[in-house]
């Protein structure tokens, strides 16, 4: 058995109510063994905490890691300029080998910024699954599934492939779902034949919602409803753990058409914000029963993967569109960040809080900087001050991915010198 100590950090449990205090964790093999005022054992590895907190790793519940090939490539353009003429040339010119680099450099990053598990959705998943197993991070795949024109199924073919082939691997980091992309690309038939073989299948769904005004209006031409309308009565709230990416725009029948529903709802505010789309009912969605977790989206619009931007960003907009500060205080938020989007990802028993037995998925936040003394209050001071950067340690499994800020299971130059030749082939020429 393998056992890792970490001595003496403030210690975030994320548990509802519980207080910091300062402790020891014991780490043996995958699981959190111990989590108590002070352990006195022999280990293999002892990590000195002093000046540290240690916390659940943040769980980004909605990203396209594999676009951070195409980071701020076309910024500040409207949203379908942004998709036309910049990202899908570009994307349509991405190889299988361009994605296991592209989702490298997205782990990397998200790894570097105390993410430890995220729920991804795109293309030549084969490749993104293979870079999950190699960096060490934990996720749930998805293949996404446009039925705009007919491929004679090979989508569907490369969905079920992905589920059948990688659920379970890398240890049991990897689970899977079902990826219909939107309600404006997939009609109702297709729609209903996903939502049906989810349902047999007990396979859970990942879908965008309601992003923008022109999917309201486009769905409103063709079927005279709301997105959310559309998508609940093609039955998909009934019984199936739903993944929701965005939510953006829902009226509050909207709203109650969710109450109750498995799974619950990525919120992207800083992708949100910078394409303009608008500003998410969160507070309404949960007054009403709704699990609200947080996400990126891709780096092709929020341009960062630090999911401390998200958490400032979740709150300032609620406290703005509001006029209160407050709503979504800090350690709502920060939970929004770990044990609310472990729901929407459907691995909340396993990790998401710091408690012993759970898997050990944690990072430790470095105070020894200006920007983070003194401490007041711990929740505010990570909510409000802390960014990726002032993450030392990231471990998922049981497995120290970074250290003193290296990254342990890649290697960076290999990783930043493959991102740069692909991604300059990419976007050559557009
Ligand atoms: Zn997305």
């Amino acid at each position: 058995m393998k056992r890792i100590l970490i001595k003496g950090c403030s210690i975030l449990t994320m548990c509802i109510k519980e207080q910091p205090f300062i402790g020891d964790i014991l780490i043996e093999d995958e699981r959190i063994a111990k989590i108590t005022p002070s352990i006195e054992e022999a280990a293999d590895r002892v990590l000195n905490g002093g000046g540290m907190v240690a916390m659940p790793g943040l769980i980004n519940a909605h990203n396209h890691a594999s676009m951070s090939l195409l980071r701020a490539f076309s910024d500040d353009l409207r949203l379908m300029d942004w998709l036309d003429k910049k990202m899908l040339p570009a994307e349509a010119r991405m190889t299988k080998e361009d994605i296991y680099f592209g989702t490298m450099l997205g782990t990397a990053e998200m790894i570097a910024s105390g993410t430890t598990a995220f729920a991804d959705m795109y293309v030549h998943m084969d490749a993104v699954a293979q870079a999950v197993v190699d960096s060490g991070m934990r996720a749930s795949l998805t293949r996404g599934l446009v039925f705009l024109e007919d491929d004679g199924g090979r989508r569907m073919t490369e969905a079920l492939d992905l589920i059948d082939n990688w659920t379970g691997a890398g240890d049991g980091r990897i689970t899977t779902m079902l990826g219909p992309h939107a309600p404006y690309t997939c009609p109702p038939q297709p729609l209903a034949e996903v939502i049906d073989l989810a349902r047999k299948r007990r396979i859970p769904v990942h879908i965008h919602l309601a992003e923008t005004r022109e999917e309201i209006e486009k769905i409103r031409m063709k079927y005279n409803q709301t997105p959310t309308e559309y998508l609940h009565e093609a039955g998909l709230f009934q019984d199936n753990h739903v993944l929701l990416a965005h939510a953006v725009h829902l009226t509050g029948t909207d709203v109650k058409l969710l109450r109750g529903m498995k799974g619950g709802v990525s919120h992207n505010p800083v992708s949100n914000l910078k394409l303009g789309c608008g500003i998410a009912p969160v507070t309404d969605m949960i007054a009403n029963g709704v699990t609200v977790g947080m996400g990126t989206d891709g780096a092709g619009s929020a341009t960062t993967l630090d999911m401390f931007a998200e958490i400032k960003a979740a709150t300032w907009m609620q406290k703005l569109e509001h006029g209160n500060p407050t709503v979504l205080p800090a350690e709502q938020v920060l939970r929004m960040a770990t044990i609310e989007s472990a729901k929407l990802l459907g691995i909340e028993k396993e990790v998401g809080t710091l408690e012993e037995g759970k898997r050990a998925d944690l990072i430790l936040l470095d105070l020894n900087k200006p920007h983070l003394q003194p401490v007041h209050n711990l929740h505010a001071l990570v909510a409000y001050s802390a960014t990726g950067a002032d993450v030392d340690t990231t471990i998922v499994n049981g497995q120290i991915l970074m250290h003193r800020r290296q990254l342990l299971t890649m290697s960076w130059e290999e990783i930043r010198r493959e991102s740069a030749e692909r991604a300059a082939r990419l976007v050559e020429g557009l």
